[in-house]
């Protein structure tokens, strides 16, 4: 049987550079990976110290509930237990967002570029996938409203915006809530929240109890660095998360996962210490490019996209040869410029060196 015709223009997903590949390629020994905005600083010793003890019983399955996981987290949101959804990653929540609310005839509305999941996502179940552009790397929420009609089912904001970095700050989103029709369910996509440290960071989960048509969506593997074990979550209303639950697969994260986010949450000095550092080698690089004179859009996240004089794909394969992993902008539907997670202090100091002897002949 012939699968939908949608997967004729689809392809599956391409990971970028993975280090062995740039090890063998280029005879390095070490290489630095800051293309998918992990944390650099690893993840909390106390998941690292509880992790052979989660990992026994794999006979067992785990706990479908997430109970003990869904406690310690809706405590510290302060919400009920029954508004959590878990997924494997918060790009299962996207997809089961999608398989509930998706169909045939109907449509939805992402910026463009951003986070590519919910067009792909969207695009499996049949629906039309409106794109609305950035504005200088900020969402077009005007353009995002006028776009909604009918058959309109979902509006995905990705706050802060991967790949830009810009944030959808306090008042932005209420004057869109406040306009969106009730019926569209609003998607916040919270996945860098932990970096956030404007004051007009809106409060996405206290207006929860204000609209019944929102859900938040937040993760474990970025500021918490759990990335490999997979798990994320949404937060909604009752009756939403409901719906969203009876689509989840019945195991869909492991004993392993849920056991480390729980004891992440919880090692607050590990977090803390990881934004401070983010927040700190951000500013120093954020002066280097304003030192070269290059643009970047504004960061409020692990990483930076600059804008580039040359293709994105030149910068990336020059760091590629030193031993350096980024993102082009071609890959991210942004051409000439690259994203770059923001790592430690010393690579960061030797990404500097080598971008300003690169760029040296065209700045
Ligand atoms: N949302 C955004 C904006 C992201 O950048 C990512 C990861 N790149 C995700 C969701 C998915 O994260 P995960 O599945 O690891 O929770």
């Amino acid at each position: 049987m012939d699968a939908k015709k949608i997967f004729d223009q689809m392809t599956p997903y391409k990971p970028g550079k993975q280090t062995d590949d740039v090890k063998k390629e280029y005879g390095l020994e070490t290489i630095v990976k800051l293309a998918s905005n992990e944390n650099p600083f690893g993840y909390s010793d106390k998941v690292a110290n509880a992790i052979p003890t989660l990992a026994t019983h794999v006979e067992i399955y785990p706990d479908g509930y997430a109970t003990e996981l869904r406690e310690a987290l809706a405590g510290k949101l302060n919400v009920k237990k029954d508004q959590l959804v878990f997924g494997c990653g918060s790009d299962e929540v996207v997809d089961i967002i999608c398989r509930t609310y998706l169909d045939t005839g109907m449509n939805t509305i992402v910026a463009k570029p951003t986070f590519p999941q919910y067009k792909h996502n969207a695009l499996i179940q049949g629906a039309e996938v409106k794109e609305i552009p950035l504005h200088d790397g900020y969402h077009d929420l005007e353009g995002m409203l006028q776009a909604i009609d009918d058959n309109t089912k979902i509006v995905w904001l990705c706050t802060p915006n991967n790949p830009t970095g810009c944030l959808i700050d306090e008042a932005a989103l209420t004057a869109f809530m406040k306009k969106c029709p009730s019926d569209v369910l609003v998607v916040v996509d919270e996945a860098y929240y932990e970096y956030v440290t404007s004051e007009n960071m809106p409060d996405a989960i206290q207006a929860l109890k204000q609209y019944s048509n929102l859900i938040v969506l937040r993760t474990f593997s970025k500021a918490y660095g759990l990335a490999g074990l997979r798990i994320g979550y949404g937060i909604t209303s009752e009756k939403i998360a409901n719906l969203l639950n009876i689509t989840r697969g019945p195991f869909n994260t492991t004993r392993v996962a849920q056991g480390a986010a729980k004891i992440a949450l919880e090692d607050e000095d590990f977090l803390n210490s990881s934004l401070e550092k983010n927040t700190k080698n951000k500013q120093q690089f954020l002066q280097f490019l304003d030192e070269l004179g290059l643009d970047y859009y504004d960061s409020e996240t692990n990483f930076v996209f600059v804008k580039l004089p040359v293709s994105g794909d030149a910068l990336f394969e020059h760091l590629l040869s030193k031993g350096y992993i980024i993102r082009s902008g071609e890959a991210l539907g942004h051409p000439n410029g690259v994203r770059i997670t923001i790592g430690k202090k010393a690579d960061m100091d030797a990404i500097q060196d080598h971008i300003r002897s690169f760029l040296a002949p065209v700045i």
